[in-house]
């Protein structure tokens, strides 16, 4: 128990991004698997699962703390897996996603962080983005054409566009944490080589075929690009109110057990703990309960039921 708690401790530490001035994505192998084999690491996984349910109860029972998971990775890096899979015993009450697709007509008439805030989390839930505002400084930068629709006046784009969307997300992440807010990142860092296998299997695959999208060849083909913007931004907004961490996405199984480390720990810091009942209403508690065991079931006995 205490080995694999502290194994996990060590990919957070590892894959969390506390020096963004000198990060490089290349120091970080997108095969890692950390020494684990997969068997061990999905039934670690299984752990993180129930030990994420305990602990999501708490933060809607506290009522006070929200989480916000943004996902940001190459097409097939396995972000909806992560989300199927980390958050597979999470209550759904507690719990919503959303996934960023190219932004609408209305939205694109706004600036690029409203349309994110009608999907932030409430006060104790766990708000899960599946692509976010970062693409806005990813996609948005790479992909010709993309910031002349947003219809920004022209004399504001200049050459520190980036770098003012970089402050600009720094400041909302900020007020995010300021506001009670804890904003975990993940860059599913997957290589070249794993995504053209991705790819085939989604084209021979019927299951999967409906997945892709000739954007994502498009996408592809800009691969160095994505890099380079990928590793500016986490160098840019990697901030301890919001880290971001680079996980390592060439298998499926270890990804997932990275970002399920990484929730744990952070809901973990929170010490979260079920509201207290005071001493006068647990006097009212208890007369109710007489009351409840004093009525009887129209059948006839008293019969406690346990579910
Ligand atoms: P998927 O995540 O595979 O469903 O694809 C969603 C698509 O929407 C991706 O190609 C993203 O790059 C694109 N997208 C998301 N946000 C934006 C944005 N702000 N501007 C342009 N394209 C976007
Ligand atoms: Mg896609």
């Amino acid at each position: 128990m205490t080995s694999a708690k502290s194994e996990s401790a060590k990919f957070i530490k590892r894959y969390r991004v506390d020096a963004p001035a000198s990060f490089r994505l290349r120091s970080i192998d997108c095969a890692d698997t950390g020494d684990l084999d997969k068997d061990d690491a999905q039934s670690m996984l299984a752990g993180d699962v129930k030990q994420l349910a305990d602990l999501q109860a708490r933060l809607y029972a506290e009522d006070r703390w929200s989480l916000l998971i943004v996902l940001q990775g190459m097409d097939a890096a396995g972000k909806d897996s992560v989300v199927a899979h980390v958050m597979s015993g999470v209550n759904p009450q507690g719990c919503e996603v959303h996934s960023f697709k190219h932004p609408s007509a209305e939205e694109l008439d706004h600036d690029f962080l409203w349309r994110a805030a009608p999907r932030l989390p409430a006060r104790g839930r766990i708000g899960i983005f599946n692509r976010s505002y970062y693409e806005d400084v990813l996609v948005v930068r790479v992909r010709p054409g993309l910031l002349q629709q947003q219809k920004l006046p022209e004399s504001l784009i200049g050459k520190s566009i980036w770098e003012e969307r970089f402050q600009d997300i720094r400041a909302f992440e900020r007020h995010l944490a300021r506001s009670g807010t804890r904003v975990l990142k993940f860059f599913l860092h997957l290589s070249k080589e794993e995504q053209r296998r991705r790819f085939l299997d989604r084209l021979d695959d019927p299951a999967k075929r409906w997945k892709f999208s000739m954007d994502d060849v498009t996408e592809r083909k800009r691969w160095d690009q994505n890099m380079a913007a990928y590793e500016e931004m986490i160098r840019s907004t990697s901030t301890p109110a919001a880290p971001w961490h680079v996980v390592p996405a060439d298998h499926k199984w270890f990804t997932r057990l990275v970002v399920a480390s990484a929730v744990i720990e952070a809901l973990e810091s929170l010490q979260l703990a079920f509201p207290k009942v005071g001493a006068a209403d647990l006097k009212e508690l208890r007369k109710v309960r007489k009351a409840l065991e004093a009525e009887k079931p129209s059948g006839g006995k008293l019969r406690h039921r346990r579910d």
